[in-house]
């Protein structure tokens, strides 16, 4: 039972069963209108029959009259003898009909005049039709009457023999032949209408289930999503109709989800890798600094040459740590996006600074050619500080003592800054990758200057950060190439003077 309320709950059932709602009340409205046209048909040709016999019966009365005698008219015919005409008209209908046919004589004055066969009581037209038939003179007038013996299809005829009406010949017939044709008339009607609907039923269940096949697909392949299979698509042939499109769609949402997932779990991913490489950077100092510090209480700490060079050891040991938890801090800032603060200064001016503050191991040569005047860029000074020292401290670390020719140009809208070295170069394998944190250079992993990897992830996070960006050209032996792009400050409206 819960089955088949489930089952007629559904769409499929749902739309079938509004479909045949709306027949239904098309069925029984052509059904009645088909009924009413076929009774009204059967008894107009039934009357038009009446008219037939009626007429020949008239014949038979006119002949009479010349029987008779010529100088009786019609009208005296009909009154002199009017139970000769009820006979006449009552023997000359069932003759043809083969049916009886009581008949009833009216005079002008719509009195009765006669009544055959004799002794029957056949039921009566009202006066007023009656009276619509003698004025009218021409034509009939029919109703259905019920009696004690079933209903009676009664028609008037104008009785207009010879010269002129005389009165009124009411023909009165049993409705029973009629009766049956409609009673098996409304018996096929129900049957048919009956197999329209259930056939309507199959037809619809069917069709509207090809209809929402696709539905159910897309139903199968939400679960699919849903229990993790993230590449499950509906993959519906394209088409214009709704599920069409809501197919498309669908597939389209899933493409979306599983990009969506794809990228979380490459975050999650990096992430896990970021903090174990963390961890293992932060652990090569502090192991030295426990080496150091075991070393020292094991008795060095009473030799002031051993005491010494373990400190000087741990201090630069703890620099390292200092340089490589800010070098976090600001990745950790630039993934968590936070604001930077813009404004608008002179980058010839703050790289000038930078450059004349320098770092350990700058080189004898250093050539500086700046964009003429004064170049505005719209940046974060902070920032800008730390991109211009990281590629700074990195030329004098991997191009040590090499020349270094720092430029500034305007470009497109852009402040274009350029450090160049003569250093040996990056190897085409690493040059790929020296963006990627953490990524120290093949020949340069070993070394004691080599840093955390981060100095250049860090500079470009930050470039980018700005609204602008950085590459890098190198050619093993041919020196190294750092560009940065900054966005240039807009140009100040001219100032209102009068
Ligand atoms: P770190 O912070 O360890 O210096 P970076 O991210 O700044 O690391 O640089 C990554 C790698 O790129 C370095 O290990 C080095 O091999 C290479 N590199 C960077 N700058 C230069 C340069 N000017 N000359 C040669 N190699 C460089």
């Amino acid at each position: 039972m819960r089955r088949i309320g489930h089952a007629l709950a559904s769409l499929r059932w749902r739309l079938t069963l509004t479909f045949i709602a709306l027949l239904l009340p098309l069925l029984v409205l052509l059904a009645g209108y088909q009924f009413l046209t076929l009774r009204a048909s059967l008894i107009s040709n039934r009357v038009g029959e009446l008219q037939a016999d009626f007429n020949s019966a008239r014949r038979l009365i006119t002949s009479k009259e010349k029987a008779l005698g010529a100088a009786i008219t019609g009208a005296r015919f009909c009154a002199a003898h009017p139970l000769a005409v009820g006979e006449i008209v009552a023997s000359a209908v069932s003759a043809v009909t083969g049916q009886t046919v009581q008949v009833v004589v009216y005079n002008s004055g719509l009195t009765q005049e006669a009544v055959a066969p004799a002794g029957a009581s056949p039921p009566t037209l009202d006066s007023a039709t009656l009276e619509g038939v003698v004025s009218r003179g021409t034509r009939s007038a029919a109703k259905q009457i019920t009696t004690n013996s079933g209903d009676q299809l009664v028609v008037g005829f104008p009785i207009a023999a010879g010269t002129g009406a005389c009165g009124v010949a009411q023909l009165s017939l049993s409705m029973t032949p009629i009766t049956n044709v409609l009673h098996d008339e409304i018996l096929l009607i129900t049957a048919g209408g009956l197999v329209m609907v259930i056939l309507a039923t199959v037809l619809g269940v069917m069709l509207t289930g090809r209809t929402l096949r696709p539905m159910r697909r897309l139903t199968a392949t939400a679960e699919q999503l849903a229990a993790g299979d993230l590449a499950a698509r509906s993959r519906l042939a394209p088409s214009n109709d709704e599920v069409g499109q809501l197919a498309s769609s669908f597939d389209h949402m899933a493409d979306r989800i599983q990009e969506a997932f794809a990228a979380q779990q490459d975050s999650e991913a990096q992430v896990r890798r970021f903090i174990a490489d963390a961890s293992h950077e932060l652990r090569t100092p502090l192991t030295a600094l426990k080496g150091y510090i075991d070393v020292l209480r094991m008795g060095a700490a009473r030799e002031p040459a051993a005491l010494d060079a373990a400190l000087g050891a741990m201090s630069n040991e703890s620099e390292r740590m200092r340089v490589l938890v800010l070098d976090l801090l600001t990745l950790a800032r630039l993934d968590a996006h936070r604001e930077s603060h813009p404004e608008d200064f002179d980058v010839n001016a703050a790289l000038n600074t930078l450059l004349n503050e320098g770092v350990p191991g700058m080189p004898a040569i250093l050539e500086r050619s700046f964009a003429p005047g004064a170049l505005f860029v719209r940046a974060d000074r902070d920032a800008v500080s730390t991109i211009v020292r990281n590629l700074l401290v990195n030329a004098c670390k991997y191009a040590h003592g090499a020349a270094q020719h720092w430029t500034t140009t305007m470009e497109a809208g852009w402040a274009k800054i350029e450090v160049r070295d003569e250093g040996l170069g990056i190897p085409a394998a690493d040059l790929p990758h020296v963006f990627e944190r953490f990524y120290r250079g093949e020949k340069t992993r070993a070394r004691e200057e080599g840093g955390s990897g981060l100095g250049l992830s860090i500079v470009q996070g930050l470039a980018r950060a700005q609204g602008g960006d950085v590459a890098i050209r190198s050619a093993e032996g041919a020196g190294t190439t750092v560009t940065v792009w900054l966005p240039l400050a807009p140009v100040p409206p001219p100032p209102p003077i009068d």
